[in-house]
C-alpha cells in the first residue's frame, strides 16, 4: 500500500515545477491524481505520460484545464474529478505567479494579477474543494502553497509577499471555519526552488536593474541557506505527500516550512 493509496487528489499548477512534482509523487504513492493547470495541453500530456506509473501504483491520472481565478471553471473541475474518480479527498492549491517590480513602480495591474491568482485563486480553490467535500458527507484535506515570502518581505516582490501572507491567513481561517466539516487545511512554505518560475523572475529582475544575469538572484539566496543549496522540486514532495496522507490527519491550520533553514539565518 502506498502512503496515499485510494485517495483522490487534485493539484493546481501541475503543468510544471513544484505542482508537477507534487502530483507525480502522489501517483507514486498510490493516489488517483488530477493534474490541473491553465496550460491544459501540458497537463493532458503529463496525465498520459504518467498513466503507466499510476497503474503500477494502483492509481489513475487525469487532467483538467483550469484558470484558478474563475469560480465556474474551478467548480466544474471539482465536479469532473468527482465524476471520474468518485470523490475528491485532497486539494492542493498550488498555482502561483510572481512578477517582480520596484516597490514604487508597482501598478494596480501587477497587484491584481498576482493577488488574483495567488490569493483569490487560493480562496476559490478552498471554497470549491470544501463544497465538494461537504457534498460527499464531509472530511478531506486542503493544502495551500505558501512561501518564505509569507514570513518576511523581500526586495522587489511586494505584491507577491502580500499574496503569500494572504495564503497563510486563508489557511488559518479556513482551518477554523471548515473544522466542523472534518476538513483540515494546511500549507507548506518552500524557500527557493529551482523551477521555470525563476526564468521569468530573472527576466523581470534584469529588466528593472535588480539583477545582471540569469541565476544571480538564486545564487545570492543560496549563500544564506543552511542546507547549502537551493531546493529541487523533489525536495518538497516528501512533505506534500505527508500532508495528503493519513499521517497528517491531526494537523490543521499549520504551515510547514521547507526552506533548507533559510528563514533561520
Ligand atoms: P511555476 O511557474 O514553475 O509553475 C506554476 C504553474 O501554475 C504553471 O504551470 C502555470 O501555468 C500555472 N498557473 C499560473 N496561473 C494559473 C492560473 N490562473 N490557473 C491555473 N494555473 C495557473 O512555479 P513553481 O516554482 O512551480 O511554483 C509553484 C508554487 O510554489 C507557486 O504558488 C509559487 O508561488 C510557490 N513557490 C515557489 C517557489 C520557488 O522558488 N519556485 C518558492 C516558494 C513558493
Amino acid at each position: 500500500m502506498g502512503r496515499v493509496s485510494g485517495r483522490v487528489c487534485l493539484v493546481t499548477g501541475a503543468a510544471r515545477g513544484i505542482g508537477r512534482a507534487i502530483a507525480e509523487a502522489l501517483l507514486e504513492e498510490g493516489a488517483d491524481v488530477c493534474f490541473a493547470d491553465l496550460n491544459g495541453e501540458r497537463v493532458a500530456e503529463l496525465a498520459a505520460e504518467n498513466a503507466a506509473r499510476a497503474e503500477a501504483a494502483g492509481g489513475r491520472a487525469m487532467s483538467a484545464q483550469v484558470d484558478v481565478t474563475k469560480r465556474d471553471q474551478v467548480r466544474a473541475m471539482m465536479e469532473q474529478v468527482a465524476e471520474q474518480f468518485g470523490r475528491v479527498d485532497v486539494v492542493f492549491n498550488n498555482a502561483g505567479v510572481n512578477r517582480p517590480m520596484n516597490f514604487l513602480d508597482v501598478t494596480e495591474e501587477n497587484w491584481h494579477f498576482i493577488m488574483d491568482i495567488n490569493a483569490l485563486g487560493t480562496l476559490i480553490g478552498m471554497q470549491e474543494a470544501a463544497r465538494q467535500m461537504i457534498a460527499q458527507g464531509g472530511g478531506g484535506k486542503i493544502v495551500n502553497t505558501a512561501s518564505i515570502a509569507s514570513r518576511q518581505g523581500f526586495d522587489n516582490v511586494a505584491p507577491y509577499c502580500a499574496s503569500k501572507w494572504a495564503v497563510v491567513s486563508l489557511t488559518q481561517s479556513g482551518a477554523r471555519d471548515l473544522a466542523k466539516h472534518d476538513i483540515t487545511v494546511t500549507g507548506f512554505a518552500p524557500g527557493v526552488v529551482a523551477t521555470e518560475m525563476w526564468e521569468e523572475v530573472d527576466r523581470d529582475l534584469m529588466e528593472i536593474g535588480a539583477a545582471k544575469m540569469p541565476g544571480q538572484a538564486m545564487e545570492e539566496f543560496a549563500s544564506g541557506i543552511l542546507r547549502g543549496r537551493v531546493a529541487r522540486p523533489v525536495d518538497i514532495t516528501g512533505t506534500t505527500t505527508f500532508l495528503a496522507s493519513p499521517d497528517s490527519d491531526y494537523m490543521t491550520g499549520q504551515i510547514v516550512m521547507i526552506d533548507g533553514g533559510m528563514t533561520l539565518v
